[in-house]
């Protein structure tokens, strides 16, 4: 009996970007697909493990250019599913962050259709391993703390920086570029130090990424000034202090300061 059914769903996690990312579960049920809902961080090469008959639907979401909202993506893979097809449905990093997995798992089992999972590298872990370091630290980093820092337009982020401002903990900042300024000034307001190592990376385990490593106070104008167009991902913590980080990674690896 195979895993996947006519008719039936799998939300799939399409890892970081680089197509050895994905796992081997992923690229089989790819390969199985007769349609495949894929999201504006899923790359070309990923999709090159569809076959030739699948249709091929991109329902991206890259902030403030909506081109499709949730409800409908909700009603096109339950549409799909219940024409008899299997669908997959494929999402940047892994599915059960940061990546409305909830609403879909939701919208299939209330038109009765099966749904699983398949989780895939979230966009932090690709981050550490182009940096060449870890996100957590025997004795200085004990905590791995997860949030978005994405902004409705006119509206500024709501997060506790009170609880965030945590000198043991690293935290990944998602969807975090446009609200740099914010995250660091709600830090820093919060006790964080202002030297606190922060990476930024983008456009994480593809041939196009970019490292930069700054401090907590210079956050702002390194997101303005080194970031470009790509899906980038902040980190911030002492396990970002650069130790010993091996040659390849150093070599990618910008460093912003000023000098005072
Ligand atoms: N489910 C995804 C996250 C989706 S939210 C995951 O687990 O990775 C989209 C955000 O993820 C982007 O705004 C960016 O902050 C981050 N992201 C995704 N892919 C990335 C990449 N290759 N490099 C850096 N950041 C990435």
């Amino acid at each position: 009996m195979t895993d996947f059914p006519h008719g039936s769903v799998w939300l799939v996690g399409a890892g970081p970007g680089d197509p050895e990312l994905l796992t081997r579960k992923a690229e089989r049920l790819i390969g199985m697909a007769d349609v495949i809902f894929y999201d504006a961080l899923v790359g070309p090469g990923i999709l090159d493990f569809a076959p030739r008959s699948a249709r091929l639907v991109p329902v991206g979401k890259r902030s403030g250019r909506h081109s499709k909202d949730q409800k409908t993506i909700d009603a096109l893979i339950v549409e799909a599913a219940l024409t008899g097809e299997r669908v997959v449905r494929l999402k940047g990093g892994d599915v059960a962050i940061f990546a409305r997995a909830t609403e879909e798992l939701d919208a299939c089992r209330a038109a009765g259709i099966a749904v699983r999972v398949c989780p895939g590298v979230t966009a932090a872990s690709a981050a550490a391993a182009d940096l060449g370091l870890s996100l957590t630290l025997r004795g200085l980093a004990r905590r791995l703390t997860f949030v978005t820092a994405h902004t409705v337009k006119g509206r500024s982020v709501d997060l506790d920086w009170q609880a965030l401002a945590d000198p043991q903990a690293t935290l990944a900042v998602y969807m975090g570029k446009a609200a740099a300024s914010e995250v660091s000034a709600g830090l820093i307001g919060a006790g964080l130090a202002p030297d606190t190592p922060v990476a930024l990376v983008e456009n994480a385990s593809l041939p196009e990424r970019a490292q930069f490593l700054t401090r907590l106070d210079l956050l702002p104008l390194a997101a303005r000034t080194a970031l470009g167009d790509g899906p980038a991902l902040l980190l911030i913590g002492e396990a970002l202090r650069r130790r010993g980080a091996d040659a390849a990674a150093a070599a990618r690896l910008q460093t912003i300061t000023i000098d005072t």
